[in-house]
């Protein structure tokens, strides 16, 4: 086997680790007879295996409350609810007594209400067939004796880097930070929302390694960059110190920038460029704050939803925008309504749909159930009273969303008011411009929201037809194409013209290397990974924004992505030494002799 699996970057830093190799998926079982007298035996294995899967979801839940809260823990009780059904076990039991063995005969039954579930017609029980499928596989994992296949297997301090075919929501929620050092993942690319997660809980990630799951067996060693993507198995001790001088290279320039991380990013000729910080969890904003961010450009509250069954209540949201709000006073915080759909988790109800990214998504879905959405614009005005609230729209395609959404917005207003409840009046409504439809027709949003926030993960995606999250096309999502450029500068030049905010918040803004290209393109607003504040202040820092215009230009004009990242790193080679440029993550950009 090739030692070095190459898959794409999604969360810099480097770990040397045991490989935890997380199959979660349902095991196979061969079918198998016992005697007559052996039932006795296998109706105690399966008694056994019960108790034993009872035990570990005790221990995640009790993990994932203590990480997640509460509601987040709920979605456990369901599996030790249907662990304890009399009727699954009797079931169980029926066919073990017809002398199947245990696993056989638990494979079967799980498959067989699976199935019911599965075609329930009530939305609701349809969802609980993924509860059933992780007992499913829990429950043979025990019986099968399958080592290394549980999350719950890790101790705290472990150092593990997890490798595992994709991080399904269930499996986030259960993930102890204490034990994983590192994630890997066969699926997803940088901008997939494993790769967002990662970055947001600092986690160092590789994503897109395609089949890493079938090439490792579990308990190697390895070292993983998620600088560069590469996860290299069994290293050799000349490439252990050689990583590990990188890895502390890289923490003293991490050190060095946190330390001017509070200084703000004003360009060589006197350019004032705001950075924010894009925050996931509302326990994200501390840590945004510390790194230096002016307010928080992007908050994805679609992730209070992820893993859970119900959505989170008005006061719950309340607890949660106002955290954000409060560790940013003064400064604008950014809240994005429900961006639930695509490659965000489904909820209870939410059909599958054959184009999901296509589909009923986002401010569409907010849209037509106005009562769920209400609660979220109820608890965005009252959180207006806590700070600089802003509220933003995801997937507009259309005017009559934003209009639809400003009514929606009165009525919640008038119903807090007729309830006596505080809250803000007119906070400011803005949009995000990720589809093609938005930013060609960003004139005729313009005159009617307060700002435009640039989405370039989906507008990369929908301009491009490139799928965010495939792995096959990870080399194809090119945030350089001259179509995306295009579409940046038009979007720029609408909106300041008609006087409104226009910032950046797709990934894209998280390096170094766009970022200098979308201040080029007259961006002074940009929303990053927490991570990437500093570094992305001190590029600003260094350049001048004629340069960085001369630059965007020349990218503009360039016929190809590869052509306009070689017209950027040309110019930024004015700016700063190889050496600087290595230190800030733009080794690419230091190795001379690219041609123009
Ligand atoms: C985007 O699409 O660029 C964006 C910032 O939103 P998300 O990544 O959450 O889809
Ligand atoms: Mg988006």
């Amino acid at each position: 086997m090739d030692r070095a699996l190459a898959g794409s970057p999604a969360s810099p830093g480097i770990v040397v680790g045991p490989v935890h190799l997380l199959r979660w998926e349902v095991p196979q079982v061969r079918h198998a007879v016992v005697p007559a007298e052996q039932v006795p035996a296998e109706l105690e294995r399966l008694e056994a295996a019960m108790a034993t899967t009872r035990g570990r979801l005790g221990v995640v839940r009790a993990r994932a409350e203590a990480h997640a809260g509460p509601e987040e823990a709920a979605i456990f009780d369901v599996q030790l609810s249907i662990l304890d059904d009399v009727e699954l076990r009797s079931r169980i039991e029926g066919l073990i007594r017809q002398n199947l063995v245990a696993e056989k005969a638990v494979d079967l039954v799980l498959l067989e209400w699976r199935q019911m579930f599965a075609r329930h017609a009530q939305p609701m029980l349809r969802e609980r067939e993924r509860d059933l499928v992780d007992l499913h596989i829990r429950l043979l994992s025990v019986l099968l004796g399958l080592a290394d296949h549980d999350p719950v297997d890790l101790a705290p301090g472990a150092g593990a880097i997890l490798v595992t075919h994709d991080l399904t929501p269930s499996l986030t929620v259960q993930l102890d930070r204490r034990a994983i050092a590192a994630i890997a993942t066969d699926e997803g690319t940088r901008t997939s929302h494993v790769a967002i997660l990662a970055r947001s809980l600092g986690i160092p990630a590789i994503v897109g390694l395609r089949d890493a799951t079938s090439r490792l067996r579990g308990g190697e060693h390895a070292v993983l960059d998620g600088t560069t993507g590469v996860l290299i198995v069994n290293p050799t001790p000349a490439e252990i110190h050689q990583y590990e001088q990188r890895a502390q290279r890289e923490r003293r320039t991490a050190e060095a920038l946190a330390r001017e991380a509070g200084v703000e990013a004003v360009t060589t000729d006197g350019a004032r460029v705001i950075v924010r910080a894009n925050v996931d969890l509302p326990e994200d904003a501390e840590q945004a704050a510390r790194s230096g961010a002016e307010g928080v450009g992007l908050f994805r509250t679609e992730f209070l939803v992820v893993g859970r069954t119900t959505m989170p209540d008005e006061e719950e949201q309340l607890r949660a925008y106002a955290r954000v709000a409060e560790t940013f006073a003064g400064r604008p915080v950014t809240i994005r309504t429900y961006d639930i759909g695509g490659d965000k988790l489904p909820i209870g109800g939410h059909p599958a749909e054959p184009n999901p990214f296509l589909g009923w998504r986002a401010i569409r879905m907010c849209l037509d159930e106005p009562a769920l959405f209400k609660v979220q614009l109820r608890a965005l005005l009252r959180a207006g009273v806590h700070g600089d609230v802003r509220v933003m729209l995801p997937l507009v395609v259309t005017l009559d969303e934003v209009r639809r959404t400003r009514e929606l917005l009165h009525e919640a207003a008038e119903e807090l008011a007729a309830a006596g409840v505080p809250f803000k009046r007119d906070l400011p409504l803005g949009v995000m411009i990720e589809t093609p439809a938005a930013a060609v027709a960003c004139d005729t949003l313009a005159g009617e929201v307060a700002f435009f926030s640039i989405g370039t993960n989906d507008l990369v995606q929908y301009t491009l037809a490139v799928d965010r999250g495939n792995a096959n096309l990870a080399s194809r999502f090119t945030p350089l194409h001259p179509a995306v450029l295009r579409l940046i500068a038009r979007v720029a030049e609408v909106g300041h013209a008609h006087g409104i905010d226009v910032a950046v918040c797709g990934e894209m803004a998280s390096e170094p290397l766009m970022a200098f290209a979308l201040v080029g393109l007259g961006l002074r607003q940009l929303s990053v990974a927490p991570a990437s504040v500093p570094r992305v202040k001190r590029v600003l820092r260094g350049v001048s924004a004629a340069l960085a215009a001369e630059a965007a230009q020349a990218a503009v004009r360039a016929t190809t992505a590869d052509g306009a990242a070689r017209q950027l790193r040309q110019r930024l080679r004015v700016a700063f030494s190889d050496d600087e440029l290595a230190t800030l993550g733009l080794p690419g950009a230091a190795a001379g002799g690219d041609p123009a």
